[in-house]
């Protein structure tokens, strides 16, 4: 699929199923879980960024942009996705990848996408923090022309407006669920989901977990519960809360107990979860589960996990998915769908 918008809720609502699944770690407990299966909106432009890009490609034709520019770290999914979308809405593109030291042999994402024509910038981490000065940006279309600019993961206005279509999905199926839970980075598909319902007393509550929140630190906190919030623009939403303890390693990392974990729900399952947000995502519902975190007095639990996608996120860890201490069914699978 391309991402055009608007989004048609009732045809997305046919092609990205909720599926009730039934891993191990639920029996005895009071909870159905589902998942939203936005992992099946497209192979490369995946899952909540297919959603973000959607409104930001859209927006870019409209003003008539030949050519779009956005930025992101070495295995940035929003940098895979925006590669791949642009391609194949026929529209240039360039990355501004941070990392000086980097070259497009780097890794494989950062291979596939400058083979898909994206023109990548490197450039340090110094002036990569100051990505969005007047000068920088000066200095970029100096280099490659004029370009929309979209921010880093996509986390803009069309960004968020894009993901409000995932939260009429939730609230537009025949199932009604208790708790939502979703992964955050920017948390701007957050912020998208708790504006796309309709803002009624009897909405799911929605949990995001932070993904760089291993660490107690407040200020870290501070600046996602003020980006959510800055993103919903309507302090009358309270139907959220922010979480911050995803699984060690921290960001990015994966642990055997993790693998062990991935390959467990895909057996149980038969659904990849992605290595980097809804692995951790599903490790942090297992934990809450266990916990009696969503029991309601003794009342049957309805939660619904999102799968953003992501899945060539396991290109960052060709060394695991290609060596010998990766389970058999998990390595497979993936080489299965994203090296072959
Ligand atoms: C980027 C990404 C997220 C985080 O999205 P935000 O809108 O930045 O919070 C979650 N899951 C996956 C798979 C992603 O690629």
């Amino acid at each position: 699929m391309i991402p055009t918008y608007p989004l048609d809720i009732d045809s997305l609502i046919q092609q990205l199923p909720v599926e009730q699944v039934f891993p191990s770690w639920l029996d005895g407990s009071s909870v159905e879980l589902f998942l939203l299966r936005l992992d099946l909106t497209d192979v490369d432009v995946s899952g909540n960024k297919w959603f973000k890009l959607a409104k930001n490609l859209s927006e870019a034709k409209t003003q008539e942009y030949q050519q779009l520019l956005t930025f992101g770290g070495a295995f940035s999914n929003h940098i895979y996705s925006f590669s791949k979308a642009c391609a194949q809405a026929g529209l240039s593109s360039v990355a501004v990848i941070r990392g000086d030291e980097l070259t497009p042999e780097s890794n494989p994402m950062l291979a596939e996408v400058a083979r898909s024509g994206t023109q990548l910038l490197f450039v340090d981490r110094k002036d990569y923090r100051r990505k969005y000065d007047e000068d920088r940006l000066a200095f970029y279309r100096d280099q490659v022309g004029e370009f929309f600019l979209i921010p880093e993961g996509g986390s803009n206005n069309e960004g968020v407006l894009g993901a409000e279509s995932i939260g009429e999905l939730v609230v537009n199926q025949t199932i009604s669920f208790d708790h939502v839970l979703v992964a955050c980075g920017t948390g701007a598909t957050m912020a998208g989901i708790v504006r796309g319902m309709s803002g009624g007393a009897d909405q799911p509550q929605v949990h995001g977990l932070s993904m760089f929140g291993q660490t107690s630190v407040e200020p870290e906190r501070g600046w996602l519960t003020k980006e959510v919030a800055r993103f919903i623009a309507d302090p009358k939403r309270t139907n959220y809360q922010l979480h911050y303890d995803a699984r060690q390693p921290g960001y990015g990392q994966l642990n055997a107990e993790l693998i062990e974990f991935a390959n467990q729900f895909l057996k149980e399952t038969g659904i990849l979860l992605d290595p980097v947000y809804t692995l951790k995502l599903m490790a942090f519902a297992k934990e809450r589960v266990a916990q009696g975190f969503f029991d309601h007095s003794g009342k049957v639990s309805r939660i619904l996990c999102i799968h953003t996608g992501g899945l060539h996120g396991w290109l960052g860890y060709v060394d695991q998915v290609l060596g010998a201490d990766m389970p058999a069914q998990l390595s497979g699978t993936i080489k299965q769908r994203l090296f072959s």
